[in-house]
């Protein structure tokens, strides 16, 4: 668990070459610019690259998400401190470090047991205090909704309606939607407690939201 200057020099190009790519919150980018990636990442062969904007396997065939898209999907989230943000895809649990980086309290689902394990462990070392859940992302989590924000980090064929349910009025679910290779990336806005308003923000690549186990 070493983060050296050399790290920290790497981290500030990798927030400079996003910025270029786009993000303009600044929290966003200090946020790049703080959490130590290599880290996040189990396979010690590959911490040289961990600052070039990849993603990276993380084991249970899962990746770690391109730093682009963590701070697209952060910037569109439109965060205020103290706000109650759900996460599905705990995964590595760098975008859960972003999301506490930016102020907000961070409740997050894995339903890959070993990744589970090994970021509940990870993320306290690091100093990120978090909730952590092993469960299934499409349910959300009931006992703790409303939330102020809700956040999917892989593919979902579908909008699961219980995300919408757990939204406050007022609140954004930001989601990557479709079953093929890539996604449509929507911000759905919770106008009343039926009203929804979807804008389409492009093209991502996610690995799937998988089902509940035993259904696929
Ligand atoms: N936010 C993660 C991205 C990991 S990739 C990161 O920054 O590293 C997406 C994650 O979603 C994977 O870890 C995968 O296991 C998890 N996942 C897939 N289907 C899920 C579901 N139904 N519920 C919760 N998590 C799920």
């Amino acid at each position: 668990m070493i983060d050296t200057y050399r790290h920290k020099g790497l981290r500030k190009k990798l927030a400079q070459v996003i910025a270029k790519k786009g993000i303009k919150n600044s929290q966003v980018l200090t946020a790049i610019e703080t959490i130590p990636r290599h880290l996040f990442i189990p396979d010690n062969a590959l911490h040289k690259y961990a600052y070039d904007d990849k993603p990276f396997p993380i084991g249970a065939g899962q990746t770690i998400s391109q730093p682009y898209t963590v701070a697209f999907q952060t910037e569109l989230l439109e965060l205020k401190s103290r706000e109650k943000v759900l996460e599905i895809g705990t995964g590595s649990g760098y975008q859960t470090a972003v999301l506490l980086e930016m102020g907000v309290k961070v409740f997050s689902i894995e339903r890959q047991k070993a990744l589970f394990d090994r970021t509940k462990e990870l993320l306290p070392q690091l100093g990120y205090i978090s909730k952590l859940f092993y469960g299934d992302g499409y349910k959300g989590l009931p006992s703790f909704a409303p939330f102020d924000k809700i956040i999917v980090t892989a593919g979902a064929p579908y909008i699961p309606e219980d995300l919408l349910n757990q939204l406050k009025v007022g609140g954004i679910l930001i989601i990557p939607v479709d079953e093929g290779e890539s996604q449509r990336m929507k911000k759905i806005v919770k106008l009343s407690d039926k009203k929804f308003e979807t804008e389409d923000l492009g093209l991502f690549r996610f690995v799937p939201l998988l089902k509940e186990k035993g259904r696929d």
